[in-house]
């Protein structure tokens, strides 16, 4: 039932205290968000459930697996949208994709990368390299990328930073697509009105801690 546990999770660069006893419980199917400002600690704990950041202390399970002992496995049923956009300049659209089907042991993924470039108007773009995509368009791509493998659980920071209206709307359309399908969703965001428009229930990080959890709901009545 629980996609994913926190546990008195800690971290800090140096003095700074970026996460201070994180204890989160996301449940199967939930689409859960994590707000706050800028500096709040919501990248890091992406960070560290991506495997990109050590923390200092605490325990993280996915599907009830402890996510350090059972890395491969757990790293299989996550789809990690980061927020910094890098993609290889060498490789096409559909190279991307591709070869990141073939770090999770995918050979042939042709149909779920068709299915991905079509959900995401991208069809039109796999066989160009990143360099001609627009900023939009490199945002739907990295999407694709962390679904190659059909996630159950997909995790996205910040998606719509930067983002203009029509695109925004459209991600939005589509992440609520993948949660009625079933996925478990995780969306970081200094937009209470995303949170709103998405969530199930929300978070509110502030200097490293969470400082208040409830339905979408409860939280806007007592705003
Ligand atoms: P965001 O606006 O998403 O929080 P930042 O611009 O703060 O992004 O961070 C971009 C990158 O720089 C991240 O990889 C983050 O880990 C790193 N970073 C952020 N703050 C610091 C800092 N004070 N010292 C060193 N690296 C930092
Ligand atoms: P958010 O994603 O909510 O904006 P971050 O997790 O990026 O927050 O940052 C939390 C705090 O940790 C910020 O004060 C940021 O400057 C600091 N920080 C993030 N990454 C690093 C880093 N690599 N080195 C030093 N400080 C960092």
């Amino acid at each position: 039932q629980t996609a994913i546990k926190f546990e008195n999770v800690n971290k800090s660069y140096g003095k700074l205290q970026a996460l201070a006893e994180i204890n989160l419980n996301i449940k199967q199917g939930e689409f859960f968000g994590l707000l706050g400002p800028n500096g709040a600690g919501k990248s890091t704990l992406i960070g560290i459930l991506g495997g990109l950041v050590n923390k200092d202390s605490g325990q993280i399970t996915v599907l009830d697996k402890d996510i350090i002992a059972n890395y491969r496995e757990t790293k299989k049923s996550l789809g990690i949208v980061p927020q910094e956009i890098t993609f290889d300049p060498y490789f096409t659209v559909r190279e991307t994709l591709a070869i990141q089907s073939g770090y999770f042991g995918i050979k042939d993924n042709s149909d779920k990368i068709d299915e991905l470039l079509q959900a995401l108007s991208l069809e039109d773009k796999a066989d160009i390299g990143p360099r001609q995509l627009s900023g939009g368009m490199k945002r739907r791509l990295l999407i694709a990328k962390a679904l190659v493998h059909d996630p159950e659980i997909i995790v996205l920071d910040e998606p719509t930073a930067g983002v203009d209206v029509e695109l925004r709307n459209s991600l939005w359309e589509y992440v609520l697509q993948l949660n009625e399908q079933g996925k478990t969703i995780i969306l970081t965001t200094h937009y209470l009105e995303e949170a709103e428009a998405l969530c199930d229930r929300i978070a509110i990080l502030d200097q490293g801690r969470v400082v208040k959890v409830d339905s979408k709901e409860n939280l806007i009545n007592s705003i």
